[in-house]
């Protein structure tokens, strides 16, 4: 995607660094418009083209620069000890000239998206979008839910 690229210009323009690669993908579904995860092998943003389509001029300037400052951010100062949303990220999108914003109240009726609450959870590889039935189970009854790909304990954000 065109956006995507320019913004990872952008970015290593900005901070005179080499990107490593990293695949896009548009196959991501519900509630979530994008994601970024990596895996310590392979960088992935994958993007929800129902949600963009729906609302494109709004993922193009809010949601591309999004999932670009956590690629940033994990290529500048990997994952030791930074929060997803963290200052690191605020200051790339800060520097990217777009409001740090995590949430969006978008109608996503139609879509297939299940209205369902969501909270921000991360592992050692990124983010995860936990339900709420799962959230309650965490923070009630000490349940542990695990990343599939690196097998980390989720931890609220
Ligand atoms: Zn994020
Ligand atoms: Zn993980």
């Amino acid at each position: 995607m065109d956006a995507t690229v320019g913004r990872i210009e952008e970015a290593t323009y900005r901070y005179g660094i080499a990107m490593a690669p990293v695949a896009i993908r548009f196959d991501l579904r519900g509630a979530s418009a994008g994601i970024y995860r990596s895996d310590g092998r392979e960088r992935l943003i994958r993007y929800n083209v129902p949600i963009f389509a729906r609302y494109f001029g709004a993922n193009l300037e809010e949601t591309v620069p999004h999932e670009v400052a956590h690629y940033v951010v994990d290529v500048v100062f990997g994952r030791r000890g930074v929060r997803p949303h963290g200052v690191q990220w605020r200051d790339v999108m800060s520097d990217f000239g777009v409001p740090a914003t995590v949430r969006h109240d978008w109608n996503l009726d139609g879509l297939g998206v299940r209205r369902q609450r969501r909270f921000t959870y991360r592992c050692g590889c990124g983010v995860h979008e936990v339900t709420a039935v799962r959230h309650n189970r965490i923070r009630d009854r000490g349940a542990v839910y695990r990343c599939r790909r690196c097998r980390a304990p989720l931890e609220p954000t």
